[in-house]
């Protein structure tokens, strides 16, 4: 018996990585998730093995809140993060090249592993009322009317080193998160819509802006890009018996002068957006932006 993912007990039961109340409410019973290595599995298949305990004691408070919408951006993040975390087990065990196992896993274990132990502690205190996060939430949750209005099903799952997840959830909504930013996408374009009417503003023009059908990968990139900007995010972490803490944050954010094609490319791949975006994207920035 392969162990839990969450805690390494026997894992006697399937965690379904995409909650089959969700699978239910979009009807995903016949669709396919493209996993990283290009190949697609069927979402029902999604699974992981977990224990009992973590199956349906840990995270059915945290299942239930976010089924009700009733959940807080911390508890958001978090259900985000099982997701994220949990598609990074099965990322870790893909072959790059299905027909050819020789060429060996699409990541190297000590990559697709990177911050394992941060969730690992995370969940494993995750029941006790007392465990802590600071900042708390711990990174950038975004919940956002879905512009096209169609009920459809979007995932964004973008992988390390950016790390972020966009889900589409009832009631036309979308919930993007961004783990490792320690908040700072979020407090950055509040700073920048404060006096223009806040992110309701944002929101509106970037729906504008968007072409329909792709809004969850472009909602994303933009998230991630503003990500790259920022200069001074205090990435590391301290664990402790009673909470996960950040580094200091910073008073003032700073921003990237020049941003390098590499990496807008790779993070428009991660979006499921082709080189070309990327470069379209690139064109698009003020000239000293460009590196
Ligand atoms: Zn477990």
């Amino acid at each position: 018996m392969k162990p839990c993912v969450f805690c390494e007990q026997p894992g006697d039961t399937k965690e379904h990585i995409i909650p089959r109340w969700l699978q239910r409410h979009f009807d995903l019973k016949d669709q396919n998730l493209q996993m990283i290595n290009k190949t697609k599995n069927q979402y029902c298949r999604v699974i992981v093995p977990a224990c009992k305990k973590c199956n349906s004691e840990i995270f059915s408070r945290l299942e239930s809140k976010v089924r009700l919408g009733m959940a807080t951006e911390q508890e958001y993040y978090l259900w985000a993060l099982k997701i994220r975390y949990c598609l990074s087990v099965i990322d870790s065990s893909l072959p790059e090249d299905r027909a050819k196992p020789e060429k060996g896993p699409m990541l190297l274990e000590q990559f697709s592993t990177i911050g394992h132990d941060v969730i690992k502690h995370a969940f494993k205190h995750l029941i006790e009322d007392k465990f802590f996060f600071m900042p708390y939430p711990f990174g950038s949750v975004f919940i956002i009317k879905n512009p096209s209005q169609d009920e459809g099903f979007g995932l964004v799952d973008v992988s390390h080193p950016h790390w972020a997840l966009t889900i589409a959830l009832p009631n036309n909504r979308i919930l993007s998160v961004i783990f490792t930013d320690r908040g700072l996408v979020k407090r950055s374009l509040q700073e920048q819509y404060k006096s223009k009417g806040g992110l309701s503003i944002l929101w509106k023009e970037f729906e504008k802006s968007t072409p329909t059908g792709f809004f969850s990968q472009h909602l994303t990139f933009r998230l991630l890009l503003m990500q790259y900007q920022l200069s001074n995010i205090p990435y590391g972490v301290s664990l402790k018996k009673n909470g996960v803490y950040s580094k200091k944050l910073p008073n003032k954010l700073k921003y990237r002068e020049k941003l390098k094609l590499p990496v807008i490319s790779q993070i428009a791949e991660f979006c499921g957006f082709s080189k070309e975006v990327a470069q379209d994207v690139y064109r698009s920035l003020p000239a000293n932006y460009r590196g």
